[in-house]
């Protein structure tokens, strides 16, 4: 199927359809940018989020993660310069009182029907552009006031170098070495979300790396070739995703060089993930600021310095869309169009289905048996009775599960299965003693997506 038959509303029906997302707050009309993840959705972003920290932590001795908080001391933001700097020029309509980002104007709707784009009409009185920062701001205590204002954070990185000292002191590290964190961040995006790609509140899988300030460059190459394996070992079509190294004029105002993984979602190329060289400007900052020593002395060589930063910065909604939209797929079976997602078997949210053929002659137990075998072996399973066989096929093929097995009148005679392939639709005979093992064994093997071939 040519990629382009991937649209969004394909991708957000089938999210609401078997229950990975849906519009938050929905019984009050929505809120602005903002979704719930479901039952599959969970399993899902759990799965990515898990292949994260299995790259970052499992697989590497050189990175520890960490967990911090979302409200930090306000200081952060002036250190970090956030509070004068992260903003986005807004453009008011004073006609039909909706607000557009002066660089994304052309993808702003106006608020009258019908619809029309910013100052398409006469009527339209758009004002000058103004900055508006991002933040979200809250207060601590019971009485708002000036010194009471806090953020939530907009990034989960500052968190990471407000630490740098405890992890050099406290996990004994020295550069290279990197601090890991996964979490919520927060940011007042009004530019329209195209579903989960710009959500209002979004997780962040963000790694610093600190390393002497000559080794920067070698160590940027580095993460910019592993972030990229890790996205196709997990089944994205390196058709499909792309390295773009920032122009000098986008560069930020930190950085010394920045590429972006770009990912080819149905909207267009669009980053999926930051990887920037941050230089020392965030340690150097927090020193200023804090008044601490946020730097590294090498006894063997009696060499100090503030290490320089690499960032790999991931969102794991934007991951999340881009596995799903990679792996959504329509087959034609003789006739019969199946939606199918043909994620990569370490993500796929329930890695087997258990179906008994017929609701009597002893199957549904069998079934169950079965099914309580593959938990036990740390499997997602799912145990499903209703309806006909086919219709049970079909539903787990849209959730994207691997592998189905069939209990049938021959299991009662012979103790074997069939264990249906969701990828190639084989069916073959299985003694059920060996399937725990086989299954686990099959899903640990290397997997490269079925989409490649056509
Ligand atoms: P954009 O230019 O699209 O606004 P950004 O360059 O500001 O993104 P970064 O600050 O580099 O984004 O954040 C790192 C990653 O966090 C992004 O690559 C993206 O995956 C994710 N991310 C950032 N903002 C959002 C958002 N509003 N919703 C969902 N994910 C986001």
């Amino acid at each position: 199927m040519p990629s382009d038959l991937v649209t969004m509303d394909k991708i957000v029906s089938l999210c609401k359809r078997r229950g990975f997302v849906f519009p938050a707050s929905e019984i009050y009309g929505g809120i602005a940018n903002t979704y719930d993840y479901g039952h599959y959705g969970v399993l899902l972003k759990n799965n990515v989020v898990g292949a994260w920290w299995r790259a970052m932590i499992q697989e590497r001795d050189d990175i520890v993660a960490l967990d911090s908080a979302i409200v930090q001391h306000p200081r952060t933001w002036e250190a970090s310069g956030h509070l004068a700097g992260f903003t986005d020029p807004l453009i008011d309509c004073k006609t039909c009182k909706k607000r557009f980002r002066a660089d994304h104007i052309e993808e702003g709707q106006c608020g009258r029907k019908p619809s029309k784009k910013p100052g398409e009409t006469p009527e339209c009185e758009l004002t000058e552009a103004r900055e508006f920062n991002l933040m979200f701001e809250t207060s601590i205590g019971p009485v708002k006031d000036a010194g009471s204002t806090v953020y939530l954070r907009p990034e989960t990185a500052q968190g990471i170098f407000l630490n740098f000292k405890n992890v050099l002191q406290f996990a004994r590290r020295k550069p290279p070495f990197g601090i890991a964190q996964v979490g919520k961040s927060f940011r007042n995006e009004i530019t329209p979300g195209n579903f989960v790609f710009r959500t209002l509140e979004f997780e962040q899988m963000e790694m610093e790396f600190f390393v002497a300030p000559a080794e920067a460059q070698q160590w940027h190459e580095h993460w910019l070739k592993a972030r990229m394996d890790w996205y196709t070992e997990l089944g994205i079509r390196p058709s499909h995703v792309k390295l773009r190294p920032h122009e000098a004029d986008e560069l930020s105002h930190y950085s010394s060089a920045t590429s972006d993984v770009e990912y080819l979602y149905p909207i267009g190329w669009s980053e999926l993930e930051g990887i920037a060289n941050r230089g020392d400007f965030d340690l150097t900052q927090h020193a200023q600021f804090s008044g601490e020593k946020l730097e590294y002395f090498d006894q063997q060589s009696g060499e100090r310095y503030v290490p320089h930063v690499i960032e790999p910065a991931a969102g794991v909604g934007r991951s999340v869309l881009a596995f799903l939209c990679d792996a959504y797929d329509e087959d034609d079976l003789g006739g019969e169009l199946r939606t199918v997602l043909k994620l990569h078997p370490a993500l796929a949210p329930v890695k087997v289905a258990v179906l008994p053929l017929v609701r009597k002659d002893g199957q549904p137990e069998v079934a169950r048996e079965l099914h309580a075998a593959f938990k036990r072996a740390g499997l997602q399973s799912e145990y499903d009775e209703g309806g006909s066989i086919g219709k049970r096929y079909r539903r787990q093929d849209e959730i994207g599960t691997p592998y189905g097995v069939t209990v049938d009148h021959q299991t009662l005679e012979d103790r074997t299965v069939t264990l249906r392939d969701r990828d190639t639709l084989t069916q073959e005979r299985v003694a059920i003693d060996e399937l725990p093992g086989q299954l686990s064994a099959r899903l640990a093997a290397p997997w490269r997506s079925p989409k490649l071939a056509a």
